[in-house]
């Protein structure tokens, strides 16, 4: 059975022109990047010419760009950074609905004594402007801010956000995972100081990414030991794997105008589909912002396990708004903050699709996933339950 992969926002396939041009770097160019000899040497010119094509695709300079392991280690890295240059800073502001590469290092660092505002989302999963502004203070140290949710494609306002945060002086990250690749950005005139990405959400290999800093901005290493990176992130050089992210860089440059047509146009047909032919379905999250690949529906009345398995069993993947946290099987915290009630939460399934789907692809879940859903509401013990709140019950994974 072949697989229709819709899952792309978790990662993504990586183009076979990615890993041809990644290949010799796995081979016969083994050298480190750093030696005196020309054998490793050639090497460096390979991640020079990666960090123009991803600075090419941000409107960045090179020297910009600094290569992590990914945009967990981008985030980290932009956190701790911000504070380390303002010691005397202990306030941190985000949302409540950032990946948790984000959310995790908040909560630790409010173990260590930091004060961090979570801002609210409303219903359609968007940001209060005014609560933000009402929330910077003298002590802030960083605005961290997603570009783009994962789980509901939502894009924040992040120009006019960059913009409220820079005209008050204070730093400003933004976790630009999902963002990147699928929409424009230029950062000659979006004045965030750090944005975080990461190369298997783009098509490229997983293990890689990288943090922007603009030039100027203070920067303080996450990783010190060589002198890699300028200094700013140690480490012998994933070679084939930079390589790999910066071809998916530049096809990401060149297939942006897909995202924006061909893949939305999919999305468009799955999501109206769904809608049409399945009863109690609603779309979570703001249609009129959202990434071009991404759908969030919960069917009210049944579980998003049980409908991820029986997709599964027609060889569909995707993911759903509920993951198995202290023992209870809990909507997302992403749709908890948006308020979705608990009889649609907890049936929420996320599609998430790329340049490598097709419309048979979309076809066939829409021939499949209308049965599926009438047969769980069939057998589904919360039919006749309309609560906003989650019941407690045993967890099932
Ligand atoms: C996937 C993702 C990350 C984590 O990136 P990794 O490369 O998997 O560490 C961070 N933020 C967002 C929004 C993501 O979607």
């Amino acid at each position: 059975m072949t697989t229709i992969y819709l899952d792309n926002n978790a990662t993504t396939k990586i183009d076979p022109e990615v890993l041809d041009e990644m290949m010799p770097f796995l081979t016969d160019y083994y050298g480190n990047p750093s030696s005196m000899h020309n054998f490793g040497g050639q090497v460096s010119s390979h991640i020079a010419k990666a960090r123009h094509r991803l600075a090419s695709l941000l409107n960045a300079q090179p020297d910009e760009i600094i290569f992590t392991a990914g945009g967990t280690e981008s985030d980290n890295t932009a956190i701790y950074s911000a504070l380390e240059a303002q010691p005397g800073k202990k306030h941190l502001i985000t949302t409540r609905v950032e990946h948790p590469a984000i959310l995790n290092v908040c909560r630790h660092l409010e173990q260590r004594g930091y004060e961090v505002t979570y801002l609210n989302v409303d219903t359609k999963g968007q940001l209060d402007l005014d609560e933000l502004r009402n929330a910077i203070r003298p002590d802030t140290a960083l605005v961290t801010i997603m570009y783009a949710n994962s789980e509901t494609g939502v894009m924040f306002p992040m120009q006019e956000i960059a913009e409220i945060v820079k005209d008050r002086g204070v730093m400003m990250h933004t976790d630009a995972v999902q963002a990147v690749g699928k929409i424009e950005i230029n950062l000659q005139e979006f004045p965030v100081d750090y944005l975080s990405l990461s190369g298997h959400k783009i098509h490229g290999p997983k293990g890689i990414g990288a943090l922007y800093v603009r030039k100027g901005v203070s920067f303080r290493p996450h990783l010190r030991g060589g002198h890699q990176e300028h200094g700013r992130r140690a480490g012998t050089e994933n070679t084939a794997s930079i390589v790999g992210l910066g071809k998916a860089a530049e096809l990401a440059q060149i297939n942006m105008e897909i995202e924006n047509t061909g893949v939305k146009h999919m999305r468009d047909v799955l999501e109206k589909g769904l809608l049409k032919s399945i009863p109690e379905a609603i779309i979570n999250g703001d249609t009129e912002s959202r990434l071009p690949n991404t759908t969030n529906i919960s069917f009210k009345h049944v579980e998003g396990e049980a409908i991820l398995l029986m997709m599964d069993g027609f060889g569909i993947a995707a993911s759903s708004g509920s993951a198995c946290t202290s023992g209870s099987l809990e909507p997302s915290h992403v749709l908890r903050a948006m308020g979705v009630p608990f009889t649609f939460a907890h049936g929420s399934i996320r599609f998430s699709l790329s340049r490598f789907n097709s419309d048979d692809e979309i076809k066939v879940v829409l021939k499949e996933l209308p049965p599926i859903i009438k047969r769980l509401r069939e057998i589904s013990p919360y039919k006749d339950d309309d609560s906003v709140e989650a019941p407690t019950r045993p967890c099932s994974c």
